[in-house]
């Protein structure tokens, strides 16, 4: 390890540890898809990155979609005729079935039973069940509390409200010199549950931080929103301007110890599919790409076929493929800051790429330019600390014909998108290159997809 190695891990490791400690801060809170919770966590993020909450008023018209009615909570809880709270909302959040209508009465276990969820096959965990669109009640408990409840008479108390209200969601807007935009979207709305959730949230909150502070070509939009009613709401509510996007994430599950998962968007072949593929294939040893599917996250709403938006989904192991998922073994200690901190760096590694991905014009097309007297060519001293290799300059100089992006040249050379983009740069300073503009297109598809490449 190198001093410059040693220094970027340690400074990785901090990193990690400062978005788990705000999981940390965040977890207690009981999220839903509206309510006092998502504000509070709105709050907790407008602490650290310029957010601007918006609310929704219940019965507004979201495409096929209502905003419900608010819900909220203030205790709840399963008592014996001992007096004893044997379910607790209190001791976990996740005991009561979230959007849970109000309750107050005394039954027998028999009658209390359909209400009540376990996960026999890991007794010791409590589930994450929901029912926001269809009237009910429940509690959440391990199997092992559930097989030693005494046949007797409960009191069940449910200390909700489920009121006109609004649904609330927050968007941190970072404009950069161009109106075109990179959508970052994560889901605000589980209550106590860390990598589907709290994870996404940490790690957006930080790349944000980490965009306010530098120069941006793109403009960059963070939503924090619930999972599918804000996506469709935030959708019907801006869709005069979502041609403005031009590449978008959806980060859901970033801090598990499985690899990387980058789901691509329904185009497929949209730059952010390719710039994500092409940072994962030179950095990461091991990642799984797969292509997009109508089922997951907020991916969903994006790409619907009205949409098509260039948004895909990067997560690590995909939800559903881990025992721990929608239960409470989705803890603090199932996220891994180590994990966190590379979800981090691969998604700002996306970002430097998509900035930096340019399309220039070769000043010298007819021949080779003469490189040597330009110091590009082996006599150049200090070589062995430049970026870029002569085969780099070759490829930039020859795919430098105002059609072809650096990306394209990087895929098509098989080289780094670091090595292609130093070698610009180097052929920039001495006046071999000149940037053209990129088509101003709302739908920017370049022609490694027409094929020319
Ligand atoms: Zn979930």
């Amino acid at each position: 390890m190198t001093g410059a190695d040693s220094e970027e891990s340690s400074r990785g490791e901090e990193l990690g540890e400062a978005m788990h400690r705000f999981m940390a801060e965040l977890y207690p809170i009981c999220r839903s898809i509206t309510g006092g919770g998502v504000r509070e966590t709105l709050h907790a993020i407008q602490k650290r990155i310029p957010l601007q909450i918006y609310e929704v008023p219940s019965g507004t018209k979201a495409f096929d979609w209502t905003v419900p009615l608010e819900w909220n909570v203030t205790d709840a809880y399963v008592m014996n005729q001992a007096g004893k709270r044997v379910i607790d909302f209190k001791a976990h959040n996740l005991h009561l079935m979230s959007y849970s209508s109000p309750v107050r009465k005394k039954m027998p276990l028999a009658d209390l039973r359909p209400h009540l969820f376990t996960l026999p096959d890991h007794p010791e965990w409590i589930p994450y069940r929901t029912s926001y669109y269809k009237e009910s009640w429940g509690f959440c408990l391990r199997h092992a509390d559930f097989e030693r409840l005494p046949e007797e008479e409960y009191e069940v108390v449910i200390d909700s409200r489920l009121q006109p209200g609004s649904l609330t969601y927050g968007e941190a807007y970072l404009p950069g010199e161009s109106s075109d935009e990179i959508l970052i979207s994560c889901h605000v709305c589980h209550p106590s549950l860390c990598n589907d959730n709290l994870s996404g949230i940490a790690v957006a909150v930080k790349l944000a931080e980490t965009m306010a502070a530098r120069q941006r070509r793109y403009s960059y939009r963070f939503l924090f929103i619930p999972g599918t009613i804000g996506s469709i709401t935030w959708l019907a509510q801006n869709e005069q301007t979502v041609s403005r996007i031009k590449h978008g994430l959806v980060l859901t599950g970033v801090g598990d110890a499985g690899r990387i998962t980058y789901k691509k968007s329904r185009q497929g072949n949209a730059e952010v599919d390719r710039a994500m593929a092409h940072v994962l294939k030179h950095v990461e040893e091991a990642f799984t790409l797969i292509d997009f599917f109508p089922y997951g996250y907020d991916e969903r709403q994006y790409c619907s076929p009205g949409f098509d938006l260039p948004v895909g989904c990067f997560m690590r192991t995909p939800h559903g493929h881990y025992p721990e998922y929608h239960s409470s073994a989705d803890n603090l200690d199932f996220v891994k800051p180590d994990s966190l901190a590379q979800s981090y760096a691969q998604c700002l590694r996306l970002f430097e790429l998509l900035e930096g991905n340019r399309i220039y014009v070769n000043q010298n097309p007819k021949c080779e330019p003469q490189l040597g007297r330009r110091g590009l060519y082996r006599t150049v001293a200090g070589q062995q600390e430049k970026q870029w290799t002569e085969l780099a300059l070759f490829w930039v100089l020859n795919a430098s014909d105002g059609r072809h992006t650096l990306l394209d040249i990087a895929e098509r050379a098989d080289l780094s998108f670091d090595k292609i983009q130093s070698a610009a740069e180097a052929l920039l300073e001495v006046g071999l290159l000149k940037e053209c503009p990129r088509p101003e297109s709302t739908q920017w598809r370049s022609d490694h997809e027409y094929g020319l490449l």
